[in-house]
């Protein structure tokens, strides 16, 4: 899962961000209005955590304009807890609000709430052959048996999972599973599918992962013929 953080108190960003990180989510920080909508318009993000008091352009009018383009899930910091201030921000288009101070779990709780909205058709149990994930319990299956995977080894499992049979190159993994601050060598998805094969596929007849050769990788039940 990938999420946009707007926040331009330094303190505040980075404890959502290290939070965010550790609980396996890439997390790309943006510190002004401006740079917000930019990296919201420009990457797919699975939900966004917008400041209202923000420079250059307040959240509001973030909000105002992302609403025109896109209807990724939008999750208000403020301050100010006034009923005005809410309306706003509702008919502005968010989907949530949270007051500063606010304890990290319940950013966390919110967030994972948001992901479950219809408006994103997500799925909470994904399929692919005899693998199973339950993705609200953070639980995968294979052959009944249960696997366990790291944060980052379970989001990239998620994503093939929600992409069956799909190739899916290296870049469109690192841009999903990992943000922009990445530019480490594109071996990591190599190694981390590495990881994931191991776990899912070593000691069952059937191999679910497959290389296709010079491009990236799918996750199906069929053999591969790349
Ligand atoms: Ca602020």
């Amino acid at each position: 899962m990938r999420v946009l953080v707007i926040e331009d108190e330094p303190g505040i960003a980075q404890f959502i961000r290290q939070g965010l990180n550790e609980a396996g989510y890439a997390v790309d920080v943006a510190s002004d209005g401006q740079a917000g909508l930019n990296y919201a318009l420009a990457a797919e993000y699975d939900v966004i955590v917008l400041d209202i008091m923000l420079p250059q352009m307040d959240g509001l009018q973030v909000l105002r304009q992302m609403r025109s383009r896109i209807k990724t899930p939008v999750l208000l910091l403020t301050a100010r807890d006034t009923v005005e201030d809410r309306v706003k921000g509702l008919d502005a288009g968010a989907d949530d609000y949270l007051f500063k101070p606010f304890a990290f779990p319940e950013l966390l709780a919110r967030l994972r709430a948001l992901l479950r909205r219809p408006p994103l058709q997500l799925d909470t149990i994904l399929q692919v052959a005899d693998l199973e994930m339950d993705v609200a319990n953070r639980e995968v299956r294979r052959a009944g048996k249960s696997i366990e995977l790291s944060p980052r080894e379970f989001s990239l499992l998620e994503y093939l999972m929600r992409h069956p049979r799909q190739v899916l190159t290296r870049s469109q993994i690192t841009e999903r599973i990992w943000n922009f601050d990445f530019y480490g060598d594109s071996n990591v998805v190599d190694v981390y599918i590495g990881y994931l094969r191991r776990k899912i596929d070593n000691g069952f007849d059937r191999p679910l992962l497959h290389t296709v050769r010079g491009v990236g990788y799918r996750l199906s039940a069929e053999q591969s013929d790349g």
